[in-house]
């Protein structure tokens, strides 16, 4: 899964973006939802968030590495419910 860091600004455009709904805002920053994010496997090459966050500051979570194998498990399992 990928996570939002405190360089976030609160800026809003990734939100719409992922197609998992997996991004919300938080208390303080906008927050990733490791069970909903498949790093936009089974949707796009790439995650879409990544690719509009002005500050960059959406990296990989180090405690949440996951294979595109499991991340695409992780597609078929939220979109068969
Ligand atoms: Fe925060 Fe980046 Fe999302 Fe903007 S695009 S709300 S800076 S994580």
């Amino acid at each position: 899964a990928l996570i939002i860091t405190d360089e976030c600004i609160n800026c809003d455009v990734c939100e719409p973006e992922c197609p998992n709904g997996a991004i919300s805002q938080g208390d303080e920053i906008y927050e990733i939802d490791p069970d909903l994010c498949t790093e936009c496997v089974g949707h796009y090459d790439e995650p879409q968030c990544v690719e509009v966050c002005p500050v960059d500051c959406i990296p990989k979570d180090p405690d949440r590495e996951e294979t595109k194998e499991e991340l695409l498990e992780k597609y078929n399992r939220i979109s068969s419910t």
